[in-house]
């Protein structure tokens, strides 16, 4: 076996063994990404010297016989909308193409003070805004399971990366979505924690109120570990939670006896993929006949999500995207007077995507429109929020599909906005109410590629995610498994990084 085909757990026990070294992970992952990101564009920009800086310091630390954080030398990619010193975070866009941030995000923080190789930034549909990847204005990633098809977004780049073992682990962020979809299309485990479970300080805002960071892995438990080092309060982030239950480990191995179960009937419906409601239907008598009790629950609020959804976060967008004026930092176009300099900055800077959304956002919040549309959308909010605290005085765990189709072509929905949006719509209402919601594999379609299911409980139950999580890794038709990447032999075409 190949370093990149073990679990982050695995090497790090191997690393606390002695049988490998940071630097001899780093360096395999970094070949790797050298043979494999040609083809499917997951990173916008590799930090080779910085990883192996970061592997040689671990492994000095570990000769010495300090003690070092379990995920020490284990090598990581993050999302390009996560701020690092130093390193480039382009959010891709032009906008931001050379900015270098002179500070950290909070979660950054904690990978460098574990000592976590960080092995480069990943790609992302522009400003996080979309659900393929496409929107990002320097090239699309390519899904590892089918090079012709989307890897989801917009953490596309950090979902094909540890999918097609460029990373055994990965930040990303979720607004709507966004960690979940991309998961759910290439196979991995994607987890949006409780809002405020993980800080965004340095996360580049696009709806401040919806946005989160969260993790990309390959199993359950490698989720845990990198949850049990970026969750916790931030004085930083006003919004971050206090602390509590901090080790997402201990009970992985729980099971499912006695849980009461929820399948949502709005994300098993008929419009959906038919193998997809299948695979979830599956799931759901697989738990009851371990135990659980299972039972159909109807969400009404749900048919509303995705339009509440698309008017609170393209507002939140309009407000702070106004910070890209090109006066302090980030793209400058210059205008005979600074009117034409805004215009020619932001036209410029922008990409079509971006712009859409804030002429969305600005039109909702302004005066004469207010009620009709953002607050009209806020109060639609508070009811899923109500719907959702409901439920889960009756179940603990909610299923349904992670995405209502595997991943779909390149291409296919870039002319149709509204079929994008579409492709999120399993995903929204539990970030418009705040819950942890987790992505994990639900075996594979017809076509060969994978099929998520979504996990969803009440705020602050990422250990019981995580448990159910485990569950299902155990059953070999849900199992994780590994894309063959029967294109390496053949010369990478032009183009990306
Ligand atoms: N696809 C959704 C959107 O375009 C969600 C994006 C996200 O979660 N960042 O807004």
């Amino acid at each position: 076996m190949e370093l990149f085909e073990y679990s982050a757990y695995e090497l790090s026990k191997m690393l606390q063994r002695k049988k490998t070294s940071s630097e001899e992970l780093v360096r395999s992952y970094l070949k790797r990404i050298e043979l494999i990101n040609p083809r499917v564009n997951a990173y916008i920009t590799a930090t080779p010297a910085l990883a192996l800086d970061t592997a040689q310091s671990v492994d000095n630390k570990r000769i010495r016989g300090e003690e070092l954080h379990p995920l020490a030398g284990i090598p990581v990619a993050v999302k390009d909308n996560i701020s690092t010193a130093g390193i480039k975070t382009t959010c891709a866009s032009r906008i931001l193409e050379h900015y270098i941030p002179p500070y950290d995000a909070t979660v950054v923080k904690a990978l460098n003070r574990a000592g976590m190789p960080v092995l480069g930034k990943t790609n992302l549909d522009e400003f996080a805004m979309g659900s393929s990847t496409e929107n990002s204005a320097f090239f699309p990633t390519r899904n590892p399971w089918d090079l012709e098809k989307v890897p989801g977004g917009s953490s596309g780049g950090s979902a094909a990366a540890v999918a097609s073992g460029m990373a055994p682990l990965a930040l990303g962020s979720d607004t709507g979505g966004s960690i979940r979809q991309p998961a759910a299309l290439c196979g991995v485990t994607g987890l949006r924690p409780t809002y405020g479970r993980v800080s965004r300080y340095g996360l580049v805002a696009f709806a401040s109120s919806l946005d989160q960071v969260g993790t990309l892995a390959l199993s359950a438990r490698d989720t845990a570990l990198l949850l049990n080092l970026v969750a916790g309060p931030d004085p930083h982030d006003s919004t971050s939670l206090p602390d509590r239950d901090r080790d997402y480990i201990d009970n992985l191995t729980a099971g499912v006896e006695n849980l009461r179960v929820g399948v949502i009937k709005q994300n098993v419906a008929d419009s959906f993929d038919r193998e997809v409601t299948a695979a979830v239907l599956k799931a759901a008598s697989l738990l009851e006949s371990n135990g659980a009790r299972v039972e159909e629950v109807s969400l009404p609020m749900i048919d509303y999500g995705l339009s509440a959804y698309y008017l609170i976060a393209p507002s939140e967008a309009s407000s702070n995207l106004g910070r890209y004026d090109g006066v302090r930092y980030g793209y400058f176009a210059p205008g005979k007077d600074i009117s034409e300099m805004f215009c020619r900055t932001r036209g410029e800077g922008f990409g079509p995507e971006v712009k859409r959304r804030i002429m969305i956002g600005t039109y909702a919040l302004s005066a004469g429109y207010y009620d009709a549309y953002y607050l009209q959308a806020m109060k639609v909010r508070t009811m899923i929020r109500r719907e959702y605290e409901e439920v889960f005085k009756r179940y603990d765990i909610l299923i349904g599909a992670a995405s209502p189709t595997p991943a779909f072509k390149l291409g296919e929905k870039t002319s149709d906005p509204l079929q994008m949006y579409l492709s999120d719509v399993c995903n929204i209402t539990d970030s418009l109410a705040g819950v942890p919601s987790l992505a994990i594999p639900g075996g594979f379609h017809s076509s060969g590629l994978p099929m998520g299911l979504q996990l969803t409980a009440a705020p602050q139950s990422e250990r019981l995610l995580l448990q159910v999580a485990c569950f299902f890794e155990q059953h070999p038709e849900t199992k994780p498994r590994r894309p063959e990447l029967d294109f390496i032999e053949s010369p990478p075409e032009e183009g990306g990084m």
